[in-house]
């Protein structure tokens, strides 16, 4: 039996058997609280990928039952930690009539180590609840945060999120790990697989293949526990913001900023975004531009002069002692001067700075979260709220001439279906993740259809280049796991292996990334 194609009377008996296990207050099916759980972002009907029912679970035996009875009953589960993935689907699942498991019950910090730099949380916890415990408890350490600070610490970093520190690999930074099993084993991963193992979250790999990778992005397992590397707080901080006027300046500006990457100059995360990102924080799009299609170059040039804008601005921040941020931003200064044209603008701060005297551009590199892109997706809105947004992601090498390539064809497809083209190339150590905003107002129906119809052809269009997606929507995730074709698809073949190895009922996120089972 699979619940999508199962009469209402099967779905009334699933919620309550799902009710006998965590109480009435825990589970929920009625469309006013399914309503909440909806993409808030959908490509379409908004009914595409709607969930049967909401479990919210307060412990790791909940959560066991909770995969034991969707065995029995044969129905699929969808779990997520606070569910904040907005532009990749936000809560919903991907294939509809799951019920979705959310864990934002599941919210202690239950330890933090001052000596080895380190939080262990439950799934629930959110960037604002880490931060504001790191400073309840005056402990001297950083979390790194993502743009919105309401998503949690754990699942932002299963699905490989990014923050602005030096420590915001978000996926990188997570080490040991506890997981419910589709079957409804309970393992720990790394040195936690020992009863009493100390190193737990201090060395992920333990003994043997390690297998934290397997529940990134996948369908493999529901994460009830992680551990999380924290900042030192840094003697000083400096934000840095190199700024260039054209739009081929990215091509010498990515070049430029490459060895300070690979040499560990510039240690953490860096980003570079246009100048409509900015802007939407701070103005609205109809003061520039308020015709159809995207906005014109004039348009774009006006923001810019408005704001103080470039045409691309690479931000991001060194941290240490004194001494070793004044060598760092010397060999920084002496890089970016060979951009022609480039600024280098620099704000240094004391570690231990107040949330408050810190800029409002400079608070995610230091750690202090907030719902600063929160605007971001009625940049297009014909009325507050109505705006969408959802983000093309592929990823590709760190180099100037393929990334003003990349940008360049882009940008034309994005506006030839009448889109702005809105980015951010997202710095790594050997690689750039690009990530694309398209934006649209969903009161209007033929935006909607470009926006899901324009898709396609950036995810071909990348993947003609060789670039692969790092991270999709909902919608996209056969699409862009097709992509990854080597030797007859040869790596979807065996996560499929794994998963009907793993989830024999495939009860378990089906179709996530593009995994679904042999049922
Ligand atoms: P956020 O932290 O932004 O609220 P979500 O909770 O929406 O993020 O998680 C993003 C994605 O990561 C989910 O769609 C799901 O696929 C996966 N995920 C999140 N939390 C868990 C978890 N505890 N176990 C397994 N997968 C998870």
């Amino acid at each position: 039996m699979t619940l999508s194609a199962a009469t209402d009377s099967d779905l009334a008996r699933a919620l309550e058997r799902f009710a006998g296990e965590l109480g009435q207050d825990a589970v929920a099916g009625d469309p006013q609280v399914l309503q909440a759980f909806r993409d808030p972002f959908p490509l379409g009907d908004p009914d595409e990928f709607r969930a049967a029912g909401i479990l919210s679970p307060s412990s790791v035996e909940e959560v066991r039952a909770i995969v034991r009875l969707a065995n029995e009953l044969g129905v699929a589960l969808w779990p997520v930690s606070r569910g904040r993935n907005n532009a990749y689907g936000g809560p919903s699942p991907r294939r509809r009539g799951s019920f979705i498991v959310e864990l934002s019950r599941m919210d202690r910090v239950l330890e933090v180590d001052e000596d080895s730099a380190l939080a262990v949380v439950e799934p629930g916890v959110r960037f604002f609840d880490l931060y504001d415990h790191l400073r309840a408890h005056e402990h001297r350490l950083w979390v790194s945060v993502a743009d919105l600070g309401w998503g949690s610490v754990l699942g932002n970093g299963l699905d490989r999120g990014m923050g602005y520190t030096a420590y915001g690999d978000h996926a990188a930074m997570q080490c040991g790990l506890e997981v419910v099993l589709p079957d409804g084993d309970l393992v720990r991963t790394g040195m936690g697989a020992m009863s009493h193992g100390a190193a737990w979250h201090l060395y992920a790999p333990g003994f043997g293949p390690a297998v934290d990778g397997l529940f990134r992005q996948s369908n493999l397992g529901i994460v009830t526990r992680g551990g999380v590397w924290l900042m030192p707080t840094p003697e000083v901080f400096t934000c840095v913001d190199v700024v260039v006027f054209g739009f081929d300046d990215l091509e010498p500006l990515v070049d430029a900023l490459r060895p300070l990457k690979l040499d560990g100059t510039i240690e953490g995360s860096a980003a570079i975004r246009e100048p409509m990102l900015a802007t939407s924080k701070l103005d609205a799009r109809s003061r520039f531009y308020d015709g159809a299609g995207p906005a014109p170059e004039e348009a774009v040039q006006e923001m810019m002069r408005a704001h103080g804008l470039g045409r691309w601005t690479l931000s991001f921040a060194v941290y240490g002692s004194e001494a070793r941020v004044a060598a760092d931003l010397q060999a920084i200064r002496r890089a970016f001067a060979r951009v022609p044209g480039a600024e280098v603008l620099e704000r240094t701060y004391a570690g231990d700075v107040g949330a408050d005297d810190v800029a409002l551009a400079d608070r995610t590199r230091a750690g202090i979260p907030g719902m600063y892109s929160e605007t971001l997706p009625d940049w297009r809105a014909a009325s507050p709220g109505s705006g969408r947004h959802v983000c093309f992601s592929p990823v590709l090498p760190l180099r100037g001439r393929p990334a003003i390539e990349l940008a360049t064809r882009l940008r034309e497809i994005v506006e030839g279906a009448g889109f702005d083209y809105i980015g951010t190339y997202h710095v790594g150590k050997r690689h750039l993740s690009h990530v694309v905003e398209i934006i649209w107002d969903g009161t209007e129906d033929a935006q909607t259809a470009a926006a899901r119809g324009v898709f396609g052809e950036l995810v071909a269009t990348a993947a003609e280049l060789g670039y692969g997606e790092y991270r999709t929507h909902i919608a996209f995730m056969d699409q862009v796991a097709a992509q990854f074709d080597f030797n007859d698809h040869a790596l979807l073949r065996l996560q499929r292996k794994l998963k009907d190895a793993m989830d024999p009922n495939g009860i378990l996120a089906p179709g996530k990334s593009g995994i679904w089972s042999g049922r």
